[in-house]
């Protein structure tokens, strides 16, 4: 794994209170960043992450707020930038599959009106509420956002076809933020495949068996496969902008 300074540098990551969100905290921390860890105001494991981070010698703040809610996020964005001092990184992770169980393409029936409104709220527009407010910050130290996309927004069928719609969406937002804020501000996004963390969407047996066969590399993601790649687009890959990068072990190849 490539090694990182990252004394003085600062980040917020939403939906950083489990999955692929706590993983990315806890890497930005051990290589000395010091990180604003976003949860939803009542999920114990907010608190929980920011003292383990400590408690394992990292710096770590607590940043809670809702990205699906328009007033919520940037204030909770600006709060986070205030407490830190600076921002160089914002990883706009956050994101919900809103529903337990897989909804394959031809059951359009399940699709509701609801559904569709609490994806896009938090997963399409949590991003853009949280790269705005962010975006004056990030300027002016010359830093960078990753987002939480997924292979589902790349043309595979993911856990419901409004799911996927709003992870392509995120996508297109990643291209045209790195044209908004360029060229002070590089701007991209993972898309990770199988990854085995908190997500709620539940698998069966044989289907985490088939995402392992069907993966060239023979396995499934683990939450710190994804956090390498955020840091290496945050802090590293200094001429790459508006890209969305796989993270899925050959799964979709
Ligand atoms: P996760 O459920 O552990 O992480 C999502 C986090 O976001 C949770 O802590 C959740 O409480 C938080 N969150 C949800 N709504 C929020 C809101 N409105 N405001 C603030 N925080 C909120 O699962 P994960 O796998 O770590 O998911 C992280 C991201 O990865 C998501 O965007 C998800 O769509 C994406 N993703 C996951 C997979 C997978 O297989 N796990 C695959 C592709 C993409």
């Amino acid at each position: 794994m490539i090694s990182y300074d990252l004394t003085g540098k600062t980040a917020l990551v939403t939906g950083g209170a489990s999955g692929i969100g706590l993983a990315t905290c806890r890497m930005l921390a051990k290589f000395g960043a010091t990180v604003a860890v976003n949860f939803l105001a009542d999920d114990p494991r907010g608190p929980e992450a920011v003292d383990a981070i400590i408690d394992a010698g990292g710096k770590a703040i607590m940043a809670p707020g809702n990205v699906g809610d328009a007033a919520d996020a940037p204030r909770m964005v600006e709060k986070a930038i205030a407490d830190l001092g600076r921002l160089d990184l914002l990883f706009a992770n956050a994101g919900i599959p809103g529903t337990r169980h897989r909804i394959a393409p031809p059951q359009l029936d399940l699709i509701t009106e609801e559904l569709w409104a609490q994806l896009l709220q938090v997963n399409l527009l949590g991003v853009f509420r949280c790269a705005k407010a962010a975006g004056p910050a990030l300027k002016e130290s010359h830093g960078a956002i990753v987002s939480t996309a997924s292979i589902a927004g790349l043309g595979r069928a993911g856990s419901s076809l409004a799911y996927g719609a709003t992870k392509a969406g995120v996508v297109s937002l990643t291209q045209n933020l790195a044209r908004a804020l360029a060229p002070e501000v590089r701007v991209n996004a993972i898309a990770p495949g199988a990854v085995d963390s908190t997500w709620t969407v539940e698998w069966t047996n044989e289907e985490r068996q088939s995402s392992i066969e069907k993966a060239l590399l023979k396995r499934r993601c683990t939450t710190d496969d994804l956090a390498e790649v955020v840091l290496f687009l945050g802090f590293g890959a200094a001429m790459v902008t508006g890209q969305t990068i796989t993270v899925d072990g050959g799964l979709t190849l």
